[in-house]
């Protein structure tokens, strides 16, 4: 360790990894009035998460060359934390993933099989290999079955988004993803549709109790390897439409890492589980050059937390745009800990490094 600018008394706390959040839609370009790369990454930082993935379905899409570049160029001077973006895969550019995944800042392919965003849609198995044979970095998967959900349209109730789930079925989740996010851990549609109504629409859904304790079955045996919010922010007005028409997806990249330090309290995972559901696992997965550890030579990404600590989530602590969080009110033992509960400074965030693509673009 050599010697810091500030020195900081972190006694009595607990300093991890730097939380990396797989997943998040942060609407920039073209959708600002939901959030923007300086308001997300705020609240990135607020939450306690130092890096970040952020998806391809924006306006325009993130589909090409330009898109991507004209995303990290706004990112520059205004994101606050490390960051990646991923490149949407469409019939249009399948045959071209190659090209975009070896863009520096890129953390790869993205791959909706079920309509969740639009244009951004790889509907068929055709297409899909097309995508898949293209390239050879990770190709992340937003796993829901097109045909199917399209033959289960009349399973919708006007005005009843606990339907959502039913329209949207396990069956159609047709592959296990290695990827959970912190409110499938910690909402179950029993209490969630009539507490939260549209607000809990998100996909795939929010399902039963049953499938919550299934997804922390299976993350007790090591299955997922990362935890991602999926961060989708929506206005209150957009919410309250009624169902169907109130949009898909809850902000979250502020409450990632304080919900699991609760879960961890209440003893559903370990301290070590965490860690490498927050940072190893996505080195590990995405070949992150200089992130995932706290080592010398590495990026010194920390997230300091006060395991003994208590915290209820309050609307005036949110700093994404939509001013909502579906777990406010919620009191969460361990808390994440930002010093004078603001950000000193200017946004410093970088782009993230990938093993492999370390080589500079000509
Ligand atoms: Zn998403």
């Amino acid at each position: 360790v050599g010697s810091a600018a500030v020195p900081i008394d972190a006694t009595g706390l607990t300093i991890l990894p730097g939380v990396i959040d797989t997943q998040v839609h942060f609407r920039e370009p073209g959708l600002e009035h939901k959030e923007d790369l300086e308001s997300g990454s705020r609240a990135a930082v607020l939450g306690g998460v130092t890096a970040l993935f952020e998806m391809p379905n924006t306006n325009p899409l993130t589909d090409t060359v330009e898109a991507l570049d004209d995303k990290l160029a706004r990112a520059r001077g205004r994101m606050w934390c490390d960051h990646a973006f991923y490149a949407g895969a469409t019939a249009a550019n399948a045959d071209t993933c190659a090209e975009l995944e070896a863009l520096p800042g890129c953390s790869g392919i993205n791959v909706f099989m079920g309509a969740s965003t639009g244009n951004l849609l790889v509907p068929d198995d055709e297409t899909l290999a097309r995508v898949l044979a293209s390239g050879r970095r990770r190709v992340a998967i937003h796993a829901e079955d097109e045909p199917r959900m399209q033959d289960r349209h009349g399973f919708r109730v006007p005005g009843d988004p606990s339907s959502h789930p039913v329209w949207r079925d396990d069956e159609s989740a047709i592959l296990a993803t290695r990827e959970v996010t912190p409110q499938h851990l910690t909402l179950a549609g029993e209490d969630a549709y009539p507490r939260l109504g549209t607000f809990a629409q998100m996909n795939p859904p929010i399902r039963s109790a049953a499938h919550r304790d299934g997804i922390w079955y299976w993350l007790g045996q090591g299955v997922p390897d990362v935890v991602g919010s999926d961060h989708a922010s929506h206005t209150l007005e957009e919410k309250a439409r009624p169902y169907p028409d109130s949009p898909f997806g809850m902000p979250g990249v502020q409450t990632l890492l304080p919900l699991l330090l609760h879960h961890m309290a209440e003893k559903r995972l370990t301290l070590a589980r965490l860690v490498d559901l927050t940072s190893a696992g996505a080195q590990r997965l995405f070949n992150l050059a200089g992130k995932g550890r706290i080592a010398a030579g590495y990026d010194a990404d920390l997230s300091i937390a006060d395991l003994k600590g208590q915290f209820t989530i309050m609307k005036d602590w949110l700093a994404s745009r939509c001013g909502w969080s579906p777990f406010e009110g919620m009191t969460l033992k361990g808390r994440k800990v930002v010093w004078e509960s603001e950000l000193p400074g200017v946004p410093i965030g970088a782009p993230i490094r990938f093993q492999d693509v370390m080589r500079e673009r000509p």
